[in-house]
């Protein structure tokens, strides 16, 4: 081809033979399904495939561009109008024939599309036609991308296809070589639907291999703690059982008094434990106390109890003498559950010798600590000090738990909490950093922030045992979630405030989010505070939090809140997550429309943790008919699993999978949405191919293609297929 088409190509990302023909297109022009305007009633939706004849660009009174074209089908004429699509005017010259899809519409007399999706097929023939996305930004028609597709299929020939066969009869996919063809020149759009489903298979089938692969590995080439520890309560129902003794399970498999800690920390709760926490202890029981390194991800809802097991985990090692590590993605966070763990733990004590042989200490009370950026210099060093020496016991903090200079004396069980804030070389780092000492893995359990979609979690946490908390405790009142959409409602929104707080309750009220830096959000949270308090809830006790303030500050603020020496927290996002305050009952989110469902969603798990009936207003003003799918998914359920399914609906993948790497291995074709048994059907595949042999020597040729897609430098493996 020549240089400029080359060129063309390259800004759409495609340098290689291997990009061009895994260039997949957007979407099909069924000719079969084209319909003569004739034969056509209004109402309808149909393809309409004709030339242009007229065009006219114009101007409304209010600035609103209009483009109206005329086009000729052979039997009648179609009078099309796009409304704010100025583009339209060079894109459909006349002379040019287009497909118009759409539905008809007949005004005065004629009839007529508006907003139809269009696309330019050129001369091509065939009953298919395929449509490239994004061609006409290159400046290259779909039709030449098309034919240029062809020609590289013509010259690759047939494709190794590297998955067994008896897999492919199994699921009913067709060849490789028939799947490259089908999605690009398919006879029928049933065709080109199979090619496709195919080709998503490869896509996660992939991704699925390589993760197990590396999930494999991990357990092949680590070596972790098996902690003192079984699991408690398998055979029982009830904790308050634990007080009877009747423990029967636990003590014939841990006759030596083992787990007094754990044991003695949950029969101390005025609560009895769900049975999804029970049930979650008991499989982390299971992996601590297993050599192999566990890596868990532990999924629950707000407000489902994570933080209790989590620290029943951290108290698993604790006991043993190893130390725990609880890392959070915020200050604040990591703030609270320091407070929380150090309040929790008041009294109890870490026992005296130990089976490890490291320690030699005496019983004596556990010790909490937190790190971060913030902490001083003077406190750092110490607390460094003392994370190495082993005088810490549980340690909580951000990022700074892995920064340079951290040594842990015997790190044996880490939690990251929150975890789609952190990545993947960060867990990493902090199992490196946990070697020291012993030269074993610490056992690492993940939690999430609020449900991601199934599919999600087996895509980029494929590599993670999977715990779900799917319930909630007992007692939690539903929270009430409504959408402001009015002057009037807002009103009736700060009169809810300040009822609740002559009730004696509390409230948030998040800022509206504002893009800037750290300063400028501060200053704007700052503003709507001394608007706030001057005005609508002026004579109430508010509290202002934001990212800028003091550690110090925010901490004093926050204390505050909790003692309910103020009756209203206005603050930015910061406390997103986390924070726990049982006798705040109103949440109130200000442009409620620029969150996301996800953050919305944390947002309202601030509220309807005690007895109190909760309330949720999402502010967003808008006319009464407005719509807006994200806000009514919060209003309609307080399910976070089912919102998950729905924000993944409405946003695609792409933002969850943003974080990982990009390259080869992207889903192109296949989606988290619309494929779930595929995805499903993948993790279970790949399973069987690796089983016990991460460099699958079995199936040389799958093991080819993941080497390809994983290195880009090793990729003439795949161009050589
Ligand atoms: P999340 O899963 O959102 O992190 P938390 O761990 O913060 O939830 O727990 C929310 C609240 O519920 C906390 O106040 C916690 O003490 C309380 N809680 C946790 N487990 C139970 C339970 N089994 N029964 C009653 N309250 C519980
Ligand atoms: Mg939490």
């Amino acid at each position: 081809m020549g240089e400029k088409t080359a060129g063309a190509l390259s800004e759409l990302g495609v340098e290689t033979v291997f990009d061009i023909v895994t260039y997949y297109p957007r979407r099909y022009v069924d000719r079969t399904k084209q319909a003569s305007l004739v034969d056509l009633a209004v109402g309808e939706e149909a393809l309409i495939l004709a030339r242009v004849r007229r065009v006219q660009l114009r101007r409304t009174r209010t600035g609103k561009t209009i483009v109206e074209v005329d086009a000729f089908d052979g039997t009648g004429y179609l009078h099309v109008i796009f409304f704010n699509q100025p583009w339209r005017a060079k894109q459909l010259k006349e002379g040019v024939e287009g497909a118009f899809f759409g539905k008809l519409e007949r005004f005065r007399r004629v009839t007529q599309m508006s907003n139809p999706i269009v696309d330019l097929i050129g001369d091509r023939t065939g009953r298919i036609v395929p449509i490239y996305p994004q061609s006409e930004r290159a400046g290259l028609p779909s039709w030449e991308i098309a034919k240029l597709v062809e020609d590289a299929l013509a010259r690759t020939g047939d494709l190794v296809d590297p998955v067994p066969t008896d897999v492919l009869d199994r699921l009913e996919l067709m060849s490789r070589t028939e799947a490259v063809r089908g999605v690009h020149v398919p006879a029928t759009i049933g065709e080109a639907m199979a090619a496709k489903r195919r080709l998503a298979f490869d896509e996660l089938f992939r991704l699925q291999l390589m993760l197990r692969k590396s999930k494999v590995e991990t357990a092949h080439s680590s070596k972790g703690i098996s902690h003192a520890v079984s699991p408690m309560f398998g055979s029982i129902v009830h904790t308050s059982r634990l007080n009877a003794g009747l423990f029967s399970e636990w003590d014939s498999v841990a006759p030596n008094g083992e787990s007094v800690l754990v044991r003695s920390f949950f029969s101390s709760l005025s609560f009895d434990l769900t049975s999804a926490q029970k049930r979650a202890l008991d499989e982390i029981a299971n992996d601590l106390r297993s050599p192999i390194p566990m890596h868990r991800l532990l999924q629950g809802d707000v407000g489902s109890g994570k933080t209790l097991v989590a620290l029943g985990m951290l108290l698993m090692a604790v006991q043993g003498r190893y130390q725990g590590a609880l890392m959070a993605p915020t200050e604040v966070l990591a703030e609270q559950h320091w407070i929380t763990l150090s309040q929790l733990l008041k009294g109890f004590n870490v026992p005296g010798s130990s089976d490890t042989g490291l320690f030699e200490d005496s019983e004596r009370q556990v010790r909490v600590d937190m790190l971060s950026s913030k902490t001083p210099a003077a406190s750092r060093r110490k607390i460094l000090e003392e994370l190495s020496s082993g005088a810490i016991d549980i340690i909580v903090g951000t990022h700074a738990l892995i920064s340079e200079g951290v040594r842990f004396h015997a790190l044996g069980a880490v939690v990251v909490d929150e975890q789609h804030r952190f990545g993947v070389e960060q867990r990493a780092v902090l199992r490196e950093r946990g070697r020291t000492g012993h030269g074993l893995d610490p056992d690492v359990l993940v939690m999430t922030a609020t449900p991601i979609p199934r599919t999600a979690a087996m895509t980029v946490f494929g590599d993670l045992d999977l715990t779900i908390l799917d319930e909630l405790p007992p007692g939690r009142t539903p929270i009430l979630t409504r959408w402001a959409k009015s002057q009037e409602e807002y009103a009736k929104v700060i009169e809810r405030v300040r009822s609740e707080v002559a009730d004696g309750r509390q409230a948030y009220l998040v800022c509206p989010l504002i893009e800037g830096s750290e300063r400028v959000i501060a200053k704007s949270a700052t503003e709507e505070f001394e608007r706030l308090r001057a005005g609508e809830l002026k004579g109430l006790r508010l509290g202002l939090l934001h990212g800028q303030m003091l550690p110090r500050d925010k901490e004093a603020v926050m204390e505050e809140f909790r003692l309910h020496r103020l009756d209203v927290l206005v603050s930015t996002t910061v406390i997103e997550v986390g924070v726990d305050v049982p006798n705040a009952t109103v949440m109130v989110i200000e442009n409620a429309d620029r969150f996301g469902i996800a953050q919305l969603h944390q947002l309202r798990g601030r509220v309807g943790r005690g007895e109190y009936r909760s309330y949720c207003y999402l502010i967003a003003l808008a006319d009464p008919e407005d719509s807006n799918p994200r806000l009514e998914a919060l209003v309609a359920s307080t399910d976070g699993f089912f919102l998950a399914e729905k924000d993944l609906e409405l946003r695609g993948e792409g933002t969850i999978l943003g974080r990982r790497q990009k390259g080869r291995s992207d889903l192109k074709l296949a989606s988290l949405a619309r494929d779930r048994d595929l995805v499903a059907t993948a993790q279970v595949i790949a399973k069987e191919v690796v089983g016990d042999d991460p460099s699958m020597t079995s199936y040389p040729a799958l093991a080819d293609e993941i080497r390809a897609f994983q290195d880009p430098e090793d990729s003439e493996f795949l161009f050589l297929g």
